[in-house]
């Protein structure tokens, strides 16, 4: 589910990857102020994504943020801990639970540089996290938005706000150039 409340136009934008149509996605175009806020601690979770990067794993990254603060803070450890669960998200979400000495992670917001998959999403919903913003969409992977959506399903118990596409072109191009890197090592791996 959108975020309305902070939006000052909404426009329907197809998406298209390789030629062919995926999604049609709402772009939302946000109050300055809004807008800045939202940037200053998705900066914080391109930190984190930028910690991952050092251990050679994907480059994304999560901060939880509660009355202006940072709860906690996640990367992705996947290959570091051979976890195949070990997403930025479900790192912040268990430690932000374990700060508060609660399961419900009530008024929090949590930032993450890439689309949750399906099973952040759920974890989310499990959580009970209100708002959600991320930086890039992810095609392959995304449920929010993507490939599904679980914020708005209505058998679900519950609801959650999505504020996508901030600081998108950072948090893409993290991605991007890391797969870059990777493909131009292996091919070099494969010469050599
Ligand atoms: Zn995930």
């Amino acid at each position: 589910m959108l975020i309305s409340s902070c939006f000052t136009a909404a426009l329907k934008l197809p998406l298209f990857c390789k030629g062919a149509l995926l999604i049609s996605l709402q772009i939302p175009t946000l109050k300055p102020s809004a807008r800045q806020n939202h940037e200053y601690w998705m900066r914080k979770a391109i930190a984190e994504a930028a910690k991952a990067q050092a251990k050679d794993e994907v480059p994304i990254g999560c901060v939880i943020v509660r009355d202006n603060k940072i709860i906690a803070r996640g990367h992705n450890l996947r290959e570091t801990s051979q976890d195949p669960v070990g997403h930025a998200e479900l790192i912040a979400i268990r430690k932000t639970a374990r700060k508060l000495g609660s399961w419900r992670l009530l008024d929090t917001v949590l930032y993450v540089t890439l689309e949750p998959c399906t099973m952040c999403m759920g974890a989310i919903i499990l959580a009970r996290i209100p708002t959600v913003v991320f930086g890039c969409y992810d095609p392959k992977g995304g449920a929010a938005g993507s490939l599904y959506d679980l914020s708005s399903d209505s058998r679900l118990n519950h609801r959650i706000e999505l504020l996508p596409r901030v600081l998108e072109s950072e948090c893409s191009k993290l991605l991007s150039d890391f797969f870059m890197a990777l493909r131009t090592r292996k091919k070099k791996a494969h010469c050599s």
